[in-house]
């Protein structure tokens, strides 16, 4: 059987474009279908424009800092629109990068929604058809609101880059990645956050050490931070929502009738009832409740691909699914929903499929920051669970660094690893400090290579530093 192309993609985001252009770089045929903006999540919606709005934040702490290390300098204000413009000027940059790079690497382009007439067939918007011997789908997450009353009044993550204000107040609801760092971000640039977590401590699934410490800094900082707490009920304030009682302020946020509400979100302030029976009225909800994978709509499931629970495509280690011709990579997969991890993904079924060398995804021992202030970088085990996989020692030295020390600044960072009594490896590593997420990188190398404590402890210290202390702590601070 001929086809039009050996690899059609659906998808233009990280893991996308990289297998499109590795694919194309071996000889393939290749065209790449994306409906939205070129880059996906990561570029247009995620990782890059959040991390540029991380560095904005961050500037408002400096200039007391400064002023600490003798600089007369004074606080300033933060211009939302003038930043704004910037970071889509970047954005818009960072697209025509993405789609340079596909042009001159031979795939096509295609600027629409795409769907599978058949195993082998990609149908187009405009209904144009297009036959390839293999289809990858990479079509990512998008954002997940709870069902509850009113919660088509809140924002989503997507939101957040596109707002024409900064609300004055606001209401995250969750405690995973987005939630927290979107509450470090929006409280630096002057919002104030109030956040609600539905369990005991946010981040869910991280070191217990270092959750606690990220929790007890971002309170330190001004988030007003609710654990074992959800919303209710959720409307538009001062309208006749049908429900008991005057809205409150709850002493959370502003009264009604003085707050900014962000132009094309809500029609003004939005009243919440929480689970711990408080009301309060927030210029914006922000929910921050987890990502569902984008599988709906295009014919997967009548072709016999499996569609798992959370609406995930099933995959082997390979990204195959049920049907042969039909891979899939990426968040759409919910395997590890980070854009490293797509790339790599889209490596594998490149070099897979198209350069004859059957290649697995490798998903063990993946490092992730999430860019609270301070950061959390880890990677590997957590204490909790490597306890329940056997003898460990615990290695753990918590501190006040000496850069905000001498500016008098409360702040302390925690680095810590676990190790394996038995082997000596290092089966976990664990760091709260400002750029942890680069700290981490770097220790990733050594736990990924096995990595014993002994071989930590024979690397000379560079000091200086937050994290020589990796290399110097000698006794462990218990053992389980
Ligand atoms: P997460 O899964 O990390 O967190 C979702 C949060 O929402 C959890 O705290 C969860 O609580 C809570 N939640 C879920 N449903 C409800 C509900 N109905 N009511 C109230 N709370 C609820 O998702 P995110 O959206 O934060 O991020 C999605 C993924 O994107 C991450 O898992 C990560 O893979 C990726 N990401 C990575 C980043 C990075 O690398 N720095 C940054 C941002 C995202 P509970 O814990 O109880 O389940």
């Amino acid at each position: 059987m001929t086809f039009d192309l050996d690899l059609f993609v659906i998808g233009g985001g990280s893991g996308g474009v990289r297998a499109a252009r590795m694919a194309a770089a071996s000889g393939a045929r290749v065209a790449l279908a994306e409906a939205s903006r070129m880059g996906g999540t990561c570029v247009i919606r995620g990782c890059v424009p959040k991390k540029l709005m991380v560095f904005a934040s961050s500037f408002r702490e400096m200039p007391a800092e400064a002023r600490a290390y003798g600089w007369d300098i004074g606080d300033g204000a933060f211009d939302w629109t003038a930043f704004r413009a910037r970071l889509h000027a970047e954005l818009d940059r960072l697209e025509g990068v993405y789609r340079r790079l596909l042009d001159g690497s031979g795939v096509t382009i295609h600027d629409t929604w795409a769907r599978l007439a058949d195993a082998h067939t990609v149908e187009l918007a405009d209904g144009r058809r297009f036959t390839a011997k293999h289809i990858l789908v990479a079509t990512g997450g998008r954002p997940e609101r709870p069902d509850l009353p009113g919660a088509h009044l809140g924002i989503v993550s997507d939101d957040i880059f596109l707002m024409d204000h900064l609300p004055r107040s606001i209401l995250i609801v969750g405690g995973g990645f987005i939630a927290c760092e979107m509450a470090c971000i929006l409280q630096g640039l002057g919002v104030a956050v109030t956040q609600f977590y539905r369990g005991a401590q946010i981040l869910r699934g991280f070191d217990d050490e270092a959750r606690g410490l990220v929790a007890e800094a971002m309170k330190a900082r001004g988030v007003n931070l609710h654990c074992g707490t959800n919303i209710l009920e959720m409307a538009q304030a001062g309208a006749d929502h049908g429900l008991t009682g005057a809205v409150t302020g709850g002493g959370m946020g502003p009264p009604v009738g003085e707050s900014h509400a962000p132009e094309g979100q809500s029609g003004g302030p939005i009243w919440v009832k929480a689970t711990n029976g408080t009301e309060a009225t927030f210029d914006a909800v922000l929910f921050a409740t987890g990502r569902a994978p984008n599988s709906a709509g295009m014919g997967l499931a009548e072709l016999g691909v499996e569609i798992g629970r959370r609406g995930e495509v099933v995959v082997d280690s390979y990204s195959q699914t049920a049907v042969p011709s039909i891979y899939a990579i990426g968040d759409v997969t919910n395997r590890v929903n980070l854009t490293p991890v797509a790339i790599r993904e889209g490596m594998a079924f490149s070099r897979t499929v198209f350069d004859g060398i059957p290649t697995p995804v490798d998903h063990e021992l993946i490092p992730a920051a999430v860019f609270t202030q301070p950061e959390l970088g880890t990677v590997g085990l957590t204490e909790e669970e490597a306890r329940a996989r056997g003898p460990i020692e615990v290695y753990a030295t918590s501190f006040r660094p000496m850069r905000s020390a001498f500016a008098g600044a409360p702040d302390r960072v925690l680095m810590k690893l676990i190790v394996c009594q038995q082997s000596r490896k290092v089966l976990g590593c664990h760091i709260v400090a400002p750029e942890a997420g680069e700290m981490i990188q770097l220790a990733a190398i050594a736990v990924k290579m096995g990595a014993t404590k002994e071989d930590f402890d024979r690397t000379v210290a560079v000091h200086p530093t937050m994290a020589e202390e990796l290399v110097t702590m000698r006794s462990p601070v218990r053992k389980a």
